[in-house]
């Protein structure tokens, strides 16, 4: 019984199959065989005809599912050997050809060809010269200059795909933080002008600085509700206008889900805190409230009848800091003036844009830092012109020489060691002690299990001449996802071997995760933002950093660049005698 049923139901699979084979599909396969064979260098001729045929077959008048090997044969621009590659595909719901290359070709690569504006050549050597794999990597290269340095690569070709990249991943309505700033600054200001005796704001995950965003939520008190209801549902500030009760929804240009919420005034501050918390922070509130307050004056009053500490939008993320406020104990989070330095840095030595000396002054005179710790790639990283033991010293005699210029301000001679797969760091014992700091990455074989990962970078931790861990899970967000690891025993072991962990700042990274600043804190692990800056505007990207450490309820206390000059000096110090 059950051998004749799974036979009637593969003849339904296969009729079925047949019957939605219409010309696209058959195309759409003969384009990606052709486009695999020309990135594995096959030969030109057959190339050639393969995407010719898959263009002849799109366009054919009528369905090729139909027709047998003779009758396709004869289709002009086919030909023998495709019109056997169609049968087989038709026959077996694939081509071996095209099998056999997939198997040798990594998927995130093949998704790589999808993207516009980028051939199989161009992918060859994003893959092959530059070892980028997947979309994700790619996109984080863009950002990082990475293209311009492969041939046949320009400025313009990295923006570009930059920007086909970023539309492919509007598609899933999930924009980073980072992206959204802009746009939505630009929206507020707008519905602020529409209503200057009204009460703006934003709410939502926007509004308690969360690293992705996929609504942005805003919340308008007026007067009078209807009139500002129908102002907003007839102005066009944004996309495709609908409504549904007392909310106008829309999308930004990129796809962002935007949703205006329309309140009488009085109301404003109860709906505010009801839209920024998460659906257990606002519970958790409001449960320890007998009366409710439907028309508080502001949102600290919610907090105070709840007999509670004001907690601020970032911190709004289930109960965490609740028992906190109820204690008056909450941290003095920490805010950008608090920041006196900018450790982990690249320049020209390796694959930054601008130069030690251009670092510097941008820090010194524009950002009015302290000091600066350039941190560029180690020997391991040949992709990104890691430095020989060579260079490092070279690079190290420029320092010398720039911090006599500079007058005060400081270059650190750092770098950004690799973590090699066993766990070493990339320079012998005599190189490493040379550097003021150290921090130790991975970059290399992001493919591990939880427990190599683990191992892995306690093994570094346990180094004696590490000084900071960088972007932990090498995460990026929305592309990549970091490697497993386990977390707690990570920040252990930073715990007892004095190891720092980075909050990298840069917004596709903001690695160590916000949920995790707690309990290092709580093993008195120091965090430390690093912009991870290729270039001087790169800087700025601690403005993100400080978000995600507010939002971990980091304090200056605990942050290592927020020492001065003085205390750091001491501090590096003691790292390097070993305390
Ligand atoms: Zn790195
Ligand atoms: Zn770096």
């Amino acid at each position: 019984m059950i051998g004749k049923a799974a036979q009637l139901w593969a003849a339904f699979v296969f009729l079925h199959f047949i019957l939605i084979m219409e010309n696209k599909p058959i195309a759409r396969t003969l384009r990606l065989l052709s486009q695999l064979m020309e990135l594995h260098e096959g030969n030109p001729f057959k190339i050639k005809s393969m995407a010719n045929a898959a263009f002849k077959v799109d366009k054919l008048p009528f369905r090729a599912a139909g027709k047998t090997f003779e009758e396709l044969e004869k289709i002009d621009g086919v030909g023998k050997s495709t019109a056997a590659k169609i049968t087989e595909l038709l026959n077996t719901g694939t081509i071996a050809e095209l099998e056999e290359l997939l198997a040798k070709t990594p998927a995130g690569v093949v998704e790589m060809m999808g993207i516009k504006g980028i051939g199989p050549k161009k992918v060859a050597i994003i893959w092959r010269e530059l070892g980028i794999e997947n979309t994700g990597e790619l996109f984080y290269a863009c950002n990082e200059n990475r293209l311009v340095e492969a041939k046949g690569f320009g400025l313009k070709t990295q923006e570009d795909i930059r920007k086909a990249i970023e539309f492919r991943m509007a598609s899933n309505g999930k924009f980073l933080y980072a992206q959204v700033l802009p746009e939505a600054n630009e929206l507020i200001e707008q519905i602020k002008s529409i209503f200057p005796q009204g009460l703006v704001d934003f709410a939502g995950d926007f509004r308690r600085c969360c690293e992705i965003i996929d609504k942005l939520i805003i919340v308008v008190g007026s007067r009078d509700q209807e009139i500002a209801f129908n102002t907003l549902q007839h102005s066009e500030i944004i996309h495709n206008i609908r409504t549904e009760g007392n909310h106008i929804t829309g999308e930004f240009k990129n796809g962002l889900q935007v949703d205006i919420v329309c309140i009488e005034k009085r109301h404003f501050y109860a709906e505010l805190f009801t839209q920024t918390g998460d659906g257990a922070h606002v519970q958790a509130v409001l449960s320890r409230t007998a009366e409710t307050t439907d028309q508080p004056e502001d949102e600290e009053l919610i907090y105070t009848k709840a007999g509670l500490a004001f907690i601020k939008p970032e911190l709004r993320e289930g109960t965490i800091f609740i028992e906190r406020a109820a204690s008056n104990a909450l941290p003095q989070l920490i805010a950008y003036p608090d920041l006196k330095g900018a450790l982990h840095n690249h320049s020209t030595w390796s694959d930054g844009i601008n130069t030690v000396e251009e670092m510097s002054l941008y820090c010194r005179d524009e950002l009015k830092l302290e000091y600066l710790g350039m941190c560029d790639h180690s020997k391991s990283a040949f992709y990104a012109k890691g430095l020989s033991i060579e260079r490092v010293l070279q690079q190290q005699e420029e320092i010398d020489h720039l911090n006599k210029k500079l007058n005060g301000f400081r270059i650190f001679k750092g770098i950004e060691s690799d973590i090699l797969y066993d766990g070493s760091l990339d320079y012998p014992d005599e190189i490493l002690k040379r550097f003021d700091f150290i921090v130790a990455s991975v970059h290399s074989i992001l493919k591990m299990d939880e427990e190599k990962a683990t191992t892995r970078l306690i093994k570094a931790i346990e180094n004696p001449y590490t000084t900071i861990l960088g972007h932990p899970t090498g995460r990026l967000l929305l592309s990549r996802n970091g490697y497993p690891i386990n977390y707690k025993k990570v920040i252990d072991a930073c715990a007892a071997n004095h190891v720092v962990i980075e909050i990298n700042a840069n917004p596709f990274r903001l690695d160590l995760d916000w949920r995790w600043h707690q309990y290092a804190l709580e093993k008195g692990v120091w965090l430390s933002i690093n912009p991870d800056a290729h270039r001087k505007e790169g800087f700025l990207d601690m403005h993100y950093g400080i978000l995600a450490a507010r939002k971990g309820g980091l304090y200056k206390e605990r942050c290592l660049n927020a020492l001065t000059l003085q205390e750091i000096m001491d501090f590096f110090g003691r790292k390097k005698s070993g305390h």
